[in-house]
């Protein structure tokens, strides 16, 4: 395996949560042993924001943090939510503002406080100047209705683990964002569209991620034993996209290490 040779940024990695508890260092290890030099943690709580933040401090240059809360923690956003996620997109470890956005697929949150809760967040963007990382599913028109209305005024947003259709993405396209592409597109059910889709995004906005612990790659072969996602796949991940857009596996890696420092300001 040449994965070593490349070098990935994985832009989304849930490395707070408590599968990883007990092999936190094998996790990272087998990560750079498999060419990924820089994670950003995804943060989805106040909970898991805080504790990014802390993996971050911890591995400096390696791991990154990212601040916000899910559109399913929604209903958890008061004023001391705003408050730490304000005082955490201050520190130079947290590199957006996120994960947050609308997720009207498993109703978590009712729809009301999701849009409350993305919207602080906005506001937090527009204030601080970083990046958003975004969050969309079955929620396109309201998603794109709140981002519309900040249009212009934040500096850049991602939609992460982007699975939807063409429209979708020519109506993210057209404001300009980023796309994250995961190992959805490993699933050789419900990853074909999207095989198709990766091919219109512009080689200047795309890039890629694991979502782990979630979204381990079907196609893994010999798959491991357990069910846990870890960035160590990534390149698999870039295999597949390279694939699906007729690229070489340098390629792709390249342009979405270079999209992924620009964006974030690695
Ligand atoms: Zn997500």
């Amino acid at each position: 395996m040449k994965d070593a040779a490349l070098a990935l940024i994985d832009i989304g990695a849930n490395l707070t949560h408590e599968s990883f508890r007990p092999d936190f260092d094998a996790v990272l290890e087998r990560a750079r042993a498999h060419g990924v030099d820089q994670v950003v943690v995804t943060g989805a709580s106040a909970g898991s924001s805080r504790a990014a933040h802390a993996l971050a401090q911890a591995h400096p240059g390696f791991l990154h943090a990212t601040a916000g809360v899910h559109p399913h923690h929604a209903h958890e956003y008061d004023d001391a939510t705003d408050e730490l996620l304000r005082q955490l997109v201050a520190t130079p470890e947290v590199k957006a503002v996120g994960e947050t956005g609308l997720d009207y697929y498993r109703n978590y949150s009712p729809h009301a406080a999701q849009v409350a809760a993305f919207e602080r967040q906005l506001a937090i963007a527009l204030d601080c100047g970083k990046p958003l990382f975004l969050h969309q599913r079955d929620a396109h028109a309201d998603f794109l209705a709140c981002l519309d209305a900040v249009r212009g005024r934040i500096a850049r947003a991602v939609v992460h683990c982007f699975t939807g259709e063409r429209a979708e993405l020519v109506d993210y396209l057209d404001r300009d964002c980023y796309i994250g592409i995961t190992g959805w597109i490993c699933d050789e059910r419900r990853g074909q569209h999207l095989r198709e889709l990766v091919r219109l995004v512009p080689a200047d906005r795309l890039m890629i991620e694991t979502d782990a612990p979630y979204l381990l790659p079907r196609d893994l072969h010999p798959k491991p034993s357990h069910r846990r996602n870890e960035p160590m796949y990534l390149a698999h991940v870039c295999a597949a996209v390279a694939a699906a857009r007729g690229e070489t596996i340098e390629q792709t890696a390249a342009s979405t290490r270079a999209n992924s420092r620009a964006f974030f300001t690695l």
